[in-house]
């Protein structure tokens, strides 16, 4: 599938307009706008731009709206319990991580939960602007309000949603490690992606509606032509154990949306569980703090590679990379998801290719 090179700031640009001429503010499209883009220039095409059709879908449905504002149901250090109200995903969840890192900072430790937002994105953004503040981070989220599409261990039909995780662990003057990724062996947003670009995906990620292997992407998207199949956990139980708890932790605990109800709305609901913790607390010695971090990282990046084109990486690496390489020579996106965002941008009056 053909594509084309972007420029982050073009993009950044046209995502704010769009979000703010379907009636958000200047900040909440600065935010969504920011998050997106940086999401594509990590390599995790995803959770991109290419996320804005379907929150405009939502949007035209009327089931996502500018108006909808999260209410804080208990802010009570260490505990912060926000109802996202299906607000704007990004600048949601943000604002609930920027709460719980002002309470982290002041007492230690903030357990936050965030039930049912919109959509929010990239969970490593949220263990960043934690990082960023000198914190660590451990976040479960839960994907509801669509047909369950991950299988549990020994399944041959879908039970979870891809459910991500992700840890962020500050490195005080350095590069945080941030670990994140969704609890199926893969993103559904990169078998979309796959599927936009005509490719097959890798073998062992998908299973058909009978459960046989198949490396069409098509498999794990509603279709008249056939039932839908299921992504595969990932390592077996140990990511269908991991994908059962955030469920839980995110949601069901709460009684916010769960994967087990029949999705009534275009949308797709996150909630988010998250501890955030100062380390200072547990060692007040930042530069020795540092040092006990490096020297593991550097005896892990020490191990002789498999593949030298594939050196040993750290969680994070590897998006750090991307973000040097992309921001120099552009985002790519394939046509079909630049044709979806043209239509979604003229259906607000603005001209995507003029960006
Ligand atoms: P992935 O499989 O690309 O894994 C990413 C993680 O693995 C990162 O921490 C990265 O630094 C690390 N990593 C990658 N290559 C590595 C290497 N060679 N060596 C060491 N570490 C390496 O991620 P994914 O499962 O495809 O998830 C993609 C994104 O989708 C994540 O940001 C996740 O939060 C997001 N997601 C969001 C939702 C939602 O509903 N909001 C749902 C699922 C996933």
């Amino acid at each position: 599938m053909p594509h084309r090179l972007h420029r982050p700031d073009a993009l950044r640009a046209l995502v704010h307009d769009m979000v703010v001429k379907a009636g958000w503010t200047e900040a909440e499209a600065r935010e969504t706008a920011d998050h997106l883009v940086l999401a594509n220039l990590s390599g995790h095409d995803s959770h991109g731009v290419g996320m804005i059709p379907l929150y405009f879908q939502s949007l035209a449905d009327s089931n996502l709206s500018p108006k909808s504002q999260p209410q804080v149901r208990v802010d009570a250090a260490p505990f912060l319990i926000i109802d996202g109200a299906v607000a704007l995903g990004q600048p949601n969840a943000r604002n609930a991580v920027d709460r719980a890192v002002a309470m982290a900072k002041t007492g230690g430790v903030a357990i936050v939960n965030l039930l049912d937002s919109h959509h929010i994105g990239r969970i490593g953004h949220y263990a960043e602007v934690a990082a960023a503040a000198g914190l660590m981070s451990f976040f479960w989220v839960n994907v509801a309000g669509r047909p369950p599409i991950v299988a549990p261990y020994a399944a041959k039909e879908a039970r979870f949603g891809t459910n991500p995780h992700a840890i962020g662990i500050p490195v005080p003057d350095g590069e945080p490690l941030i670990l994140d990724f969704a609890t199926s062996r893969m993103a559904h947003g990169k078998a979309r992606v796959a599927l936009n670009k005509g490719d097959q995906v890798p073998p062992g990620y998908i299973i058909d509606a009978e459960g046989r292997p198949t490396t069409d992407p098509a498999h794990v998207f509603a279709s008249p032509d056939h039932p839908l199949g299921a992504l595969l956990p990932f390592g077996d139980h140990k990511g269908a154990g991991l994908s059962l708890i955030a469920e839980l932790l995110s949601a069901g605990l709460m009684g916010a949306a769960r994967i087990d109800e029949k999705p009534q709305k275009t949308w797709i609901i996150n909630s988010l569980f998250g501890i955030v913790i100062d380390p200072a607390r547990l060692e007040p010695d930042a530069a020795l703090r540092r040092s006990r971090i490096e020297s593991y990282l550097a005896f892990v990046r020490a191990a002789k590679p498999l593949d030298p084109a594939n050196p040993v990486l750290a969680p994070g690496d590897k998006e750090r990379k991307l973000r040097a390489e992309r921001g120099a020579a552009g985002i790519p996106l394939d046509d079909e998801t630049w044709s979806q965002i043209e239509a979604a941008a003229a259906r607000h009056g603005i001209d995507a290719e003029s960006y």
